[in-house]
């Protein structure tokens, strides 16, 4: 494993940060983010690994798809996009997520099973660099956090 920095910004390296989620989740389907803001630094952290996966090559492809499956997994279902919608093709390559910044929480502890997360997160897409201000909410299924909506500010 590399040593390479989270994306979440945490400033851990991402094999003890998000990745450790994402790996336990590729391995045994286990979701075990502890917080709302957890859940949504690893679901950032998965769109900026998206993002940087090169679908032309044999790792990429399945990196994209361990990470399409993480997104979809921490997705609520009734608005769970499909799994060809997250994947990025040629045509529409996946947006690059640089940075982000966790502005507020509201509830989403361990103990809570509803979660406010108000973050901004920077990157860079087709139309060159965007910021994205989200307050997004989570709640709790069957004991793991999941991503329910946002709204954009
Ligand atoms: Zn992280």
């Amino acid at each position: 494993m590399s040593a390479e920095a989270c994306p979440c910004g945490l400033g851990l390296p991402y094999a003890e940060c998000c990745g450790r989620a994402h790996q336990r989740f590729a391995a045994t389907g286990e979701l075990t983010a502890p917080t709302a803001e957890a859940l949504m630094r690893s679901r950032f952290a998965a769109f900026a690994r998206l993002g940087e996966a090169d679908p032309n090559h044999d790792d990429g492809a399945a990196e994209s798809a361990a990470m399409v499956a993480y997104l979809r997994a921490t997705w609520a279902a009734e608005h769970r996009p499909s799994a060809a919608d997250l994947t990025p093709t040629p045509a529409e390559p996946a947006a690059r997520f640089t940075r982000l910044a966790v502005l507020s929480t509201q509830d989403g502890g361990p103990f809570q099973d509803r979660g406010v997360v108000e973050f901004v997160a920077v990157g860079e897409g087709e139309g060159g660099r965007f910021r994205l201000h989200e307050t997004s909410r989570f709640r709790r299924e069957g004991g793991a956090w999941v991503y329910v909506d946002g709204e954009v500010r």
